[in-house]
């Protein structure tokens, strides 16, 4: 999975950030946060591995074919800066490729899954992206 995001950050020449985090959503499993200066790859820790390695590809799948998703609303008043929020609001196409792009990644994952590095507590940054966009309580 490291490889696989090293490959993808160098692609699109933005630096990636694995963040796993209790989301909680019953719909939404994970989105891509996108900041001046990092993409954060956000998904839910609390479910098996398998998914969690789905999640994380299904967004990567979104960057990879270039998705917009959508704006965040508070692009201009942010003082963090632009900052985009893609998924549970990406448009049914986007999704489609996303999943196929995401199944077709999960085929170059060895099993047992390895261990991503992922950062174990989620940066300030991203949070407050998060909680701007209403997406965690508190
Ligand atoms: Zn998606």
């Amino acid at each position: 999975m490291d490889e696989i995001c090293e490959k993808v950050s160098a692609h699109i020449g933005r630096q990636i950030v694995m963040s796993p985090m209790r989301l909680g959503h019953r719909h939404m499993h994970g989105l891509l946060v996108r900041t001046d200066t990092v993409d954060y790859i956000v998904y839910e820790s609390e479910t098996s591995q398998f998914h969690r390695d789905h999640i994380a590809l299904h967004e990567l799948s979104h960057q990879l074919c270039g998705h917009r998703g959508q704006i965040g609303r508070d692009e201009s008043t942010n003082a963090l800066g632009r900052s985009a929020a893609i998924d549970s609001h990406s448009s049914d196409a986007d999704e489609e490729e996303a999943e196929l792009m995401a199944s077709l990644l999960g085929m170059f994952i060895s099993e047992p899954a390895r261990p991503t590095r992922a950062d174990a507590t989620p940066d300030h940054k991203l949070l407050q992206v998060m909680r701007s966009f209403g997406l965690l309580e508190g």
